[in-house]
């Protein structure tokens, strides 16, 4: 069972001592007061990498999936269950925090930490995407933004200082910058504006930020256009920040468009640093970030799917409502060592979903975030090993059998 403040083992997290020539052994330390990232192992081949990414709250293997709590709460999971699915850091939502229950009622709990009960590392985002997404928009200038909540209407104004001021409330140990996420497929010049005020606002969140057990990351937008991402780049990196995100992708432009944009990321952020690209968490997505760099994800898909009776698998996605499980004995997958796999057969989580029962989702929530997490652990061995070109394809093709074909890993 993975203990996040466990020390320091290079061993044990990953087959690093494998002799295969192809896995270059080289250690490039970025670290900053409470924060350190290490490359232990670089492919030759592709820009993937495995990294050990050090936070107040323990280490983080990368590349690694974030599991999401929306709310403060990954839906439908114990802390028992992330605990064990083996994932070792967790997402939780600045705007759904800020609305309810409040920074300031979060701060009185303990903080994020205490409130979801894990005192491994924990991520929040600044609110941006989800002001951007899901609340009723009534300004956007310079010195923020000001938008009525889904939930009751209320007015609220988010600026960059009061994004760093909410997320050092909750205490999370890496808080994001405060960004303008325009739609993917906006003009031009508004996306140009959204490059630049983000830059902006990654600076005042800088200037305001306070605490030094929390890592502040910038975000890159600058949708489709090549030339506004390498602007935004350009800004953010001369903060010298302690990490950097793609911010603005897997918002419907589709897999090659991601793919355009990813394969710029390798010049444009230092490699000493580690980067993450939010809100991306199809397997094929994943494998294709790693491949141009990548160390860090997230995503509402193990869960949400997990919901609507979607597992993920090795061999491929499956759908519990479909008869063909209605009298399977066999387990999701036989190699998972979670707790629906150990214990639940396809017919049985099968009935549980036809039944409406709340157990099904349950279930497929706990297998589901298990996956990611063995997922993660595989494409770190792979690059350790020096295998991860060819495990990248052997996946797509039992994944994703259609797409094997032309997936551009
Ligand atoms: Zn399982």
């Amino acid at each position: 069972m993975y203990n996040p403040r466990s020390r320091y083992n290079r061993n044990a997290c990953c087959p690093c001592n494998s002799p295969d020539p192809l896995a270059r052994q080289e250690s490039v330390m970025y670290a900053a007061g409470m924060f350190a990232f290490e490359i232990v192992h670089e492919s030759v081949s592709s820009a993937a990498r495995v990294g050990k990414f050090s936070t107040p709250h323990g280490v983080v293997d990368t590349p690694a999936f974030m599991p999401v709590g929306t709310c403060g709460t990954i839906k439908g999971v114990t802390r028992d269950h992330i605990v064990a699915s083996g994932s070792q850091m967790i997402l939780a939502n600045t705007y759904h925090l800020l609305l309810r229950p409040g920074p300031e009622v979060v701060a009185a709990l303990g903080g994020v930490h205490n409130l979801m009960a894990w005192d491994g590392p924990i991520l929040t985002d600044s609110g941006g995407y989800q002001v951007f997404s899901l609340a009723k928009l009534r300004k956007v200038d310079e010195d923020g933004v000001t938008f009525a909540s889904h939930i009751d209407g209320a007015t609220v104004v988010l600026t960059p200082e009061r994004a760093v001021r909410v997320q050092e409330l909750l205490g999370a140990d890496v808080i994001m910058q405060l960004d303008e996420c325009p739609p993917h497929d906006a003009a031009r010049d508004v996306i140009a504006g959204a490059v630049r005020r983000s830059a902006a606002w990654a600076r005042r969140c800088a200037a305001a930020k306070s605490r030094d057990d929390q890592a502040l990351f910038a975000i890159q937008q600058g949708g489709l256009h090549a030339d506004l991402r390498a602007a935004s780049a350009e800004a953010i990196v001369q903060l010298d920040l302690p990490g950097y995100a793609v911010g603005g992708l897997s918002v419907g432009e589709g897999h090659e468009a991601m793919i355009a944009v990813l394969d710029a990321v390798d010049g444009q952020f230092p490699r000493s640093k580690p980067r993450y690209l939010m809100g991306v968490g199809e397997p094929a997505d994943i494998l294709a970030a790693v491949t141009r760099g990548i160390d860090l994800f997230d995503c509402v898909l193990p869960t949400r799917n997990g919901r609507n009776a979607f597992a993920y698998t090795f061999s491929g996605p499956l759908r519990m409502r479909n008869a063909c499980h209605t009298g399977d004995r066999s387990p999701l997958e036989e190699s998972c060592p979670c707790l629906t796999c150990r214990h639940y057969s396809r017919g049985a989580l099968r009935h549980l979903f036809l039944a409406g029962e709340m157990l099904g989702p349950i279930l497929l929530s706990i297998h589901n975030i298990t996956f990611f997490a063995r997922f993660m652990a595989a494409i770190r061995a792979a690059i350790a090993a020096g295998q991860f070109a060819s495990k990248a394809r052997q996946w797509l093709g039992q994944m994703n059998p259609c797409r094997a074909g032309r997936q551009s890993t």
